[in-house]
């Protein structure tokens, strides 16, 4: 699903659009045509349905040359190791996680506890793969021409990653779990989570004038992004937290 020039909607399951795996989060791929990045990989093990989504937009999957991960929560990653084989593409992760990814750390990824809480089934194991770099805040990546500039994001998850993307004077940020339209957020019980890091977080985007909020599940703006983000932020303004979507 082609969202806007040189972005696709190339995965997404039952929290979003139907166009993959039940379990995928919404999966992108940012491609100038010569080069592209997958930014996270969905659910997994396999991933069919997500090659045949790019083949369907027209994009030769030989051009992709990169996988990037906002974070490790096995909806985001559990298809990586599907993905960087099928592909023959790198993978990128947060700085902090490449350790897990490449070892299965389901304890450090929070998939011990989600699968414990009945989110994945009882035979979901999280599949490694090797990752060749990791970013923090301020570091880019370039995808052909296109330039993804990495913000350190944690809270819903430690580490997690956004990257903007600036096109035609515009901005457009692919927020993994970071918030949620109507300026929802997702905070699980776990030691990983922090609604004061979040707050810290989405702090870095007050007044930014977002256009596009690309996050990893349910609606997605083309314009009115800042308007979810600054939802947020009131809420954490009054010292309260914003409404968590998994309620
Ligand atoms: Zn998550």
């Amino acid at each position: 699903m082609k969202l806007m020039e040189n972005v696709y909607l190339i995965g997404s399951g039952k929290m979003g659009f139907g166009i993959s795996d039940p379990g995928d989060c919404h999966v992108y791929l940012v491609s100038d045509g010569n080069d592209g990045a997958i930014i996270d990989a969905g659910y997994g093990p396999e991933s069919p349905a997500i090659i045949n989504n790019i083949r369907k937009e027209g994009i030769d999957p030989d051009c992709i040359s990169k996988l990037i991960l906002t974070h490790c929560h096995g909806d985001h990653s559990g298809a990586g190791a599907y993905l960087v084989k099928e592909l023959g593409i790198e993978a990128i992760s947060p700085k902090g996680s490449k350790e897990w990814l490449e070892q299965g750390d389901e304890d450090s990824i929070n998939l011990t506890r989600a699968r414990a809480a009945g989110r994945y089934p009882d035979d979901y194991r999280f599949q490694t793969f090797h990752v060749t770099r990791e970013v923090d805040e301020g570091d880019t990546i370039l995808v052909g021409s296109l330039k993804l500039e990495t913000y350190s994001t944690p809270g819903h998850a430690n580490p997690h990653n956004s990257y903007l993307l600036r096109q035609d004077g515009k901005t457009y940020l692919f927020s993994g779990d970071l918030v949620f339209e109507g300026g929802e957020v997702v905070l699980n019980w776990a030691p990983e989570t922090s609604p004061w890091l979040l707050g810290q977080s989405l702090n870095k985007f007050r007044d930014f004038g977002v256009n596009g909020l690309f996050p990893g599940h349910h609606s997605i703006s083309l314009e009115y992004g800042q308007a979810h983000i600054d939802a947020a932020l009131a809420k954490f303004d009054t010292l309260t937290v914003p409404r968590n979507m998994m309620t």
